[in-house]
């Protein structure tokens, strides 16, 4: 196999390590690293993989990093835009995101524009500028490969799929710690008890869009960007023990899903092999041990984010970037201990409802629609 120059944006995260224990694993060229704040971990990380580029968003944790790492070849920039220059103006051959949030959107954009392959982890970026990202890709001829384990394993069961013959998409969720709870019983749960995910450990955003169901109706939206179908041929399906990752119906009736135990390491590692296939630090799938495999229908009543996605999607325009703004900063208040779980949902769809629809859209519409979004969610938590 070549070896690989990968670049990490978001490397100090749950997805920015994993992916850097597959670089480990393969010996892939680490080129350039970016992440918010996390000095500590970005210098161990720049002594052990001594990439030439390094970005934080922070500026003065930039600074502190920058002289701590004096001794190393390591070039460290700070601020927005050196993020943007970093995730451009690297050697690596393919670029992960991994950054949360639609932070990840402007570098994304960046890197496809500079002809970088990109592993997208960064769901938001799709969600709120699918339509750009798309075309930029298409006009660049680069590649966008799917890291989000959902997407991965409906990219995989395609694999040989003629076109025109998928049908529809079965979207595993496994419904978080909150499965089978009604709207009473979540008024009071705590930012712990939401913090709890039952199989996977990621990220505190993610995993509070997990539990809100919120998580799967941002993935709805990547699916129908990434796979080009429409939010109608996409049926979500909560299966608890997250090892089917996914599926797809074809033309004939046939069902192709892809298992696996939920570490993110092979999606990961898949987006940067592709199309080839290698050992896998991941645990192996013992069929034996899942035992039964059960399968619900998602609870749209109580967790309101997942329709109000859907509806997004639907409407199209600059509804995806609302909610997933609104939905930020919501989760960010209810980690802040400021609001209650159940409050997620009530703004995202306040924002949905607040966006009008538009057809065509910049990149600066993206921003001020994210803008006024976050804006609504703090004017309507005042109140
Ligand atoms: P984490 O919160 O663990 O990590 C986020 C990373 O982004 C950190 O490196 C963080 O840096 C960096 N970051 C945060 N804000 C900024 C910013 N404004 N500018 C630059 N860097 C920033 O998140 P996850 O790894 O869990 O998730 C990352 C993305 O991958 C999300 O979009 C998530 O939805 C998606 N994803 C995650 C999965 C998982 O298993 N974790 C599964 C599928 C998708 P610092 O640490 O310095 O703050």
């Amino acid at each position: 196999m070549i070896m690989k120059k990968i670049a990490i944006l978001g490397s100090t995260g749950s997805i920015g390590t994993q992916s850097l224990d597959v670089a480990r694993k393969h010996g892939y060229k680490v080129t350039a690293l970016v992440a918010g704040s996390n000095i500590k971990l970005l210098e161990e990380q720049i002594r052990e993989f001594k990439p030439a580029l390094v970005a934080v968003m922070d500026e003065e944790a930039g600074k502190q990093l920058a002289l701590a790492v004096k001794d190393t070849e390591t070039k460290v920039t700070f601020g927005r835009q050196a993020l943007v220059d970093i995730a451009a103006n690297n050697s690596a051959d393919i670029v992960i995101n991994a950054i949360v949030g639609i932070a990840g959107l402007e570098p994304t954009l960046a890197a496809i524009n500079a002809k970088k392959d990109i592993a997208l982890a960064n769901k938001e970026t799709l969600v709120t500028g699918g339509d750009l990202v798309k075309r930029a890709i298409k006009q660049n001829g680069v590649k966008l490969l799917p890291v989000d384990s959902e997407h991965s394993a409906i990219f995989q069961c395609l694999q040989g799929v003629p076109n025109g013959a998928l049908k529809s998409i079965l979207l595993t969720a496994s419904g978080g710690p909150f499965f089978g709870k009604l709207k009473d019983e979540l008024k009071n749960v705590t930012v712990a008890e939401a913090l709890k995910h039952p199989n996977w450990t990621m990220g505190a955003k993610i995993t509070i869009d997990s539990a809100s169901l919120m998580n799967k109706g941002l993935e709805v939206i990547e699916a129908v960007h990434l796979f080009d179908v429409s939010p109608d041929d996409i049926t979500v399906v909560v299966h608890r023990q997250s090892i089917i990752h996914s599926a797809v119906e074809l033309s004939d009736g046939a069902v192709i899903a892809q298992l696996g135990t939920p570490d993110m390491r092979l999606p990961i590692q898949y987006a940067l092999t592709y199309p080839e296939r290698s050992d896998c630090q991941a645990e192996r799938l013992d069929l034996f041990k899942v035992g039964l495999m059960t399968f619900d229908r998602p609870d749209t009543e109580t967790f309101r984010c997942l329709p109000a996605c859907i509806s997004a999607i639907r409407e199209g325009g600059l509804k995806p970037t609302a909610v997933n703004g609104a939905n930020e900063a919501a989760v960010k208040l209810f980690l802040d201990g400021k609001i209650g779980f159940l409050q997620i949902g009530e703004l995202v769809e306040a924002a949905l409802n607040a966006q009008p629809t538009v057809k065509e859209f910049t990149l600066d519409d993206v921003l001020a629609a994210d803008k006024a979004a976050r804006q609504l969610v703090f004017s309507l938590v005042k109140q």
